[in-house]
């Protein structure tokens, strides 16, 4: 029997907490990280005879979110009751929305980099977004802690969340990592949420099927619960489409259920069958009018938007003239791209070429372009290197975010400066960034006092370059007989006698001109 190829097809729902100070229909402080039940009022237990109120941040931060992926917003939404029973969920019903969400109809344009060759250009592909919808969370329940009971926190009950449901527009497991991870990015570029799986503050429900190759129906999916962590989506996503081909294979049927994923055993396990949307008994919540949302206020909330993390990039290679690497590593934190400007800009015309053309992108296009040709090889390009170089490491290697960094943009620019001028060398200025980390001088007054700085006038040089042609006047005989790449060799020589504190073109250029002196 031939071999039928299979391709999955995979639908991601993304819930994302909200940063906002109070819950979403009581004034409950909303923050993560207190102590048990520390934040619980009456409409959060869901007491008899309390009433919800929207918060209006809640609503503003959805918006937000629906304007930057191109959401059409519904100008008139309905909060809805979608009932269950859990521990977790006093009230016995979740706050929610269903027939009428705020927004629909966007998408998210994700770029796929090859695990196996991470340096190749990445696939670019646009996911379709079904959904936004805003919801309140439960609370939670802790089965680890006591040997007997389970334990309830109520404190994250009636927390602020919006629900993403994307379109069944993913292929592959490594595709639906790449888009829990812009997720991430746009909800922290908008600030509506720090995006963080590991505290879940963003959480993924995978669904999954799959199909023979070509076909264009869909088959049967299961659902995936329960991945905390960019890296298990995808593994999640891998072992499910594994075992559904290997039940097709074998001649059984995909059942449609939701599966927990167990990260320890690295496979899913049933939960429960699926339930459908008929048993939740869905419907508007009396409690609550509905939302109405008006043109002015959408067009204050689209002209607050930041400049969103992919215009941001093609900005970096378009005016900075970077290569698109370095521009994808610069943005994927707005903090970060704030930091890289910031420190150009303090750089100022004579370091970063012609002002401040990062903030004239969209000027001449014939200068903008010759300007990047330049950048690449200039300024700029070494500030990107010392940031996706020194910074990016002592970040990675503390944990500390880039605002808490001690090096602010004008201290690295003054390192910057002093680089390009060649001034110090490369090895110095790693030298003079760990001692900055510790210390408030700028990097001039370190490097003097360390003996870092380079001769670099001509006059105390000569000497001593002098002497080293006199000391090896074999080789000069050799140069001067045709052999002229021994003039690496005369550089090394000298710069062995300076210990390194010389500036190297400099001295290439005196050796050079002393042996063609010494022609005649
Ligand atoms: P439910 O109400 O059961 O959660 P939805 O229609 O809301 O179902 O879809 C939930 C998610 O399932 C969406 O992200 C959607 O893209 C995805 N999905 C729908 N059909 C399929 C399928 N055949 N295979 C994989 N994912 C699917
Ligand atoms: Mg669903």
């Amino acid at each position: 029997m031939a071999h039928v190829a299979y391709e999955p097809v995979i639908g991601l729902e993304a819930h994302c907490r909200l940063l906002t100070d109070s819950k979403a229909f009581s004034s409950d402080s909303a923050r993560f990280g207190a102590g048990p039940n520390a934040h619980v009022d009456p409409v959060s237990l869901g007491h008899p005879g309390t009433l919800p109120v929207l918060n209006q941040r809640m609503v503003e931060y959805t918006l937000r979110m629906g304007l930057a992926t191109q959401c059409r917003i519904a100008p008139r939404s309905v909060l809805a009751r979608k009932h269950y029973f859990y521990p977790d969920l006093p009230k016995g019903y979740q706050i929610s929305q269903y027939e009428t969400p705020i927004c629909a109809g966007g998408h998210v344009d994700i770029a796929v980099r090859d695990r196996e060759n991470p340096e190749a250009a990445p696939a670019a592909k646009r996911i379709g977004l079904t959904r936004i919808h805003m919801e309140e969370d439960a609370g939670r329940s802790i089965h680890d802690q006591d040997p007997c009971d389970t334990l309830l926190d109520y404190n994250r009950c009636g927390t602020p969340l919006i629900e993403i449901v994307s379109e069944p527009d993913l292929r592959s497991p490594r595709e639906a990592y790449a888009y829990m991870r812009k997720i991430r990015q746009i909800v922290r570029y908008l600030g509506i949420s720090d995006g963080n799986m590991e505290e879940g503050s963003l959480r993924c429900d995978a669904n999954v099927s799959i199909r023979p190759a070509g076909s264009e129906a869909f088959f049967e999916r299961t659902e995936i619960k329960n991945m905390n962590s960019f890296r298990n989506v995808e593994r999640a996503i891998e072992y499910e489409i594994s075992r559904q081909i290997r039940i097709v294979r074998s001649g059984g049927k995909v059942v449609r259920q939701t599966l927990l994923w167990d990260a320890e055993r690295q496979e899913t396990r049933p939960m429960r069958s699926k339930e459908e949307a008929h048993d939740y008994r869905y419907f508007p919540d009396p409690d609550l009018p509905p939302v109405f949302v008006a043109e002015e206020e959408l067009d204050r909330l689209r002209g607050e938007l930041p400049e969103m993390p992919d215009a941001r990039r093609a900005r970096f290679v378009r005016a900075w003239g970077l290569p698109a690497y370095d521009a994808a590593i610069l943005t994927e934190e707005r903090d970060l791209a704030d930091y890289f400007e910031e420190t150009v800009r303090a750089l100022g015309p004579e370091g970063g070429g012609k002002g401040t053309p990062g903030l004239e992108a969209d000027g001449g296009a014939g200068s903008s372009a010759e300007g990047g040709e330049k950048a690449a090889h200039g300024p700029v390009k070494r500030v990107s290197n010392m940031i996706m170089g020194d910074v990016l490491r002592v970040l990675k290697e503390t944990g500390m975010g880039i605002g808490a960094l001690p090096v602010r943009p004008p201290r690295l620019a003054a390192l910057a400066r002093l680089r390009l001028e060649d001034r110090i060398s490369s090895t110095a200025a790693q030298e003079i960034f760990e001692a900055m980390l510790e210390r408030e001088e700028g990097p001039e007054a370190i490097a003097k006092e360390r003996d870092l700085m380079q001769v670099s006038d001509a006059g105390s040089l000569a000497p001593l370059v002098e002497s080293v042609l006199d000391d090896h006047p074999q080789q000069v005989a050799a140069y001067l007989g045709g052999k002229e790449s021994l003039v690496g060799y005369f550089i090394g020589q000298a710069m062995r006698r300076f210990e390194g504190a010389a500036d190297p073109r400099l001295v290439r250029a005196l050796l050079v001109e002393r042996l063609e002196a010494r022609r005649k």
